[in-house]
């Protein structure tokens, strides 16, 4: 079919997820048609580095025949096996026990779900349980970060703080509150890490003795807040806060899906800080994209107080249909693999090191005001002042010229629509590809600057 009846049907039947639904009608559609490697041909024939994953997710890169065999393997063998009625499959299982021998501490109980936003609302789901069922049914409120994301199902994305997935859907809800997020290069408290540090902590305390300790359950938090314009707290930070939540009596919850799997240089982005949370959200870098699985994880307190606590013979009422699917798990099984025994961790953080040194030389870009990188993920926020750091006004459109920008040099990254750009390329890039990317990434820069428009409004 000719790509553009393709863009057509498109426009006619596909809702896109979180777009103007009339702007993308005018816009119409990229169709993208192969990928290897770290790039991405659309249906232009146009090759395009993809400095995003996908959607933060393909960590091991594209075309990867050990995956495509590993899931065919399993579609002949068992495409389908449900986990209720106490039915199992062996990559479920196996896949289960390889993610908790390398998840931090106790976390050694893992339910599969489809994505992330099932995994945190499963999480949710599985807090407010604990707590009911051991006796304190009052610990219902949750606390996250503003600028934070936690997925876009009806109860995660009332923790999520990000204005349009609020905005038009009755969310959050009453009992779903957020303080500030550490946001070094913006925070009112002072940018040094101790400050940074204790107001964070400060917030939180703060916050739970207005709802009072009894009624708050937990504290969702990314290690690196990702769609909220990749902020990177300060060495210590999510240490500090665990503590903070241990000493407050209240669970915390670390969402791991852009961070997990090797995207920050560690496997899970809590190693940074030798943390272990009580309940861990993954998805993404756990099937690398090859096809849809997320999980949460509970640790033996949690997993232990749930199973000893519930009624006798009970079915805990949780469940999804492909939960602990065998083709994902099949898949996860092969991506585990990779990371580890295939080298694709080490390659990251090879890669990463290098990415880091690239992206920090920027800073002298007249464009821009902070660089922020852990690993292979990075926010590069674009200011027209960088004394007195402010963000481009609305009317110079920055965010839809680096878009265009982006796709005429040959480069995905994510445009932020408050002037952040969002990279995370795949675990597999090389040196070179890092230089190739970062070099693209200037180039796009420097046609911002030819712009006269956004020229004019630089600071002298
Ligand atoms: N949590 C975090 C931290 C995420 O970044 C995302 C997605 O980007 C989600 C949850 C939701 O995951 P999904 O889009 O797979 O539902």
């Amino acid at each position: 079919m000719r790509a553009n009846s393709l863009i057509e049907l498109d426009r006619e039947h596909l809702i896109h997820p979180v777009v103007s639904w009339s702007g993308h009608e005018k816009r119409g559609a990229t169709v993208l048609q192969s990928a290897k490697g770290v790039m991405l041909t659309d249906s232009e024939g146009r090759e395009l580095i993809d400095g995003f994953s996908g959607l933060w997710c393909v960590n091991v890169g594209y075309g990867h025949e050990s995956i495509v065999e590993a899931a065919a393997e399993q579609m002949r063998r068992l495409p389908y096996a449900t986990g209720y009625f106490h039915f199992s499959s062996e990559p479920a299982i196996r896949l289960a026990a390889g993610i908790a021998e390398l998840a931090p501490g106790d976390l050694n109980h893992v339910y599969f779900t489809l994505g992330g936003s099932d995994a945190v609302d499963s999480a949710v789901r599985f807090i407010r349980y604990f707590y009911n069922v051991t006796g304190r049914p009052t610990k219902k409120h949750m606390i996250a970060l503003q600028r934070g994301y936690h997925g876009s199902s009806t109860v995660g994305a009332g923790l999520t703080a990000l204005p349009v997935f609020h905005d038009g859907f009755d969310a959050p809800m009453p009992i779903q509150h957020h303080i500030a997020s550490p946001y070094p290069y913006r925070n009112p408290n002072g940018s040094d890490d101790a400050s940074v540090i204790a107001s964070s902590v400060a917030a939180l305390r703060d916050k739970v003795e207005e709802l009072g300790a009894e009624n708050v359950a937990a504290f969702f938090v990314e290690p690196v807040q990702g769609s909220g314009g990749v902020i990177v707290p300060p060495d210590g930070w999510l240490k500090a806060m665990r503590e903070a939540c241990r000493e407050l009596d209240i669970l915390f919850v670390a969402d791991e899906v852009i961070t997990g799997f090797g995207r920050t240089g560690p496997l899970f982005g809590c190693e940074h800080d030798g943390v272990v949370p009580d309940l861990m959200t993954v998805a993404k870098g756990l099937t690398s994209g090859y096809s849809p699985m997320g999980a949460v994880l509970l640790s033996d307190t949690i997993y232990r107080a749930i199973a000893d606590n519930a009624p006798a013979g009970k079915p805990i009422g949780h469940g999804f249909t492909y939960s602990a699917h065998p083709v994902s798990a099949a898949v996860g099984l092969e991506v585990l693999r990779l990371y580890t025994e295939g080298g694709i961790l080490a390659n990251g953080q090879r890669s990463g090191a290098h990415f880091t040194q690239r992206l920090q030389a920027m800073e002298s870009h007249p464009l821009v005001g902070d660089v922020r990188v852990r690993g292979l993920l990075a926010g590069v926020e674009l200011v027209t002042d960088k004394q007195k750091r402010l963000k481009p006004t609305a009317d110079l459109k920055v965010a839809e010229h680096l878009s265009r920008l982006g796709y005429e040099k040959g480069l995905i990254f994510r445009a932020f629509a408050d002037d952040i750009v969002g990279f995370a390329p795949p675990l597999v890039c090389t040196i070179e590809e890092i230089d190739l990317l970062v070099d693209r990434f200037e180039a796009v820069l420097d046609g911002l600057l030819e712009i006269p428009d956004i020229r004019g409004a630089l600071a002298a």
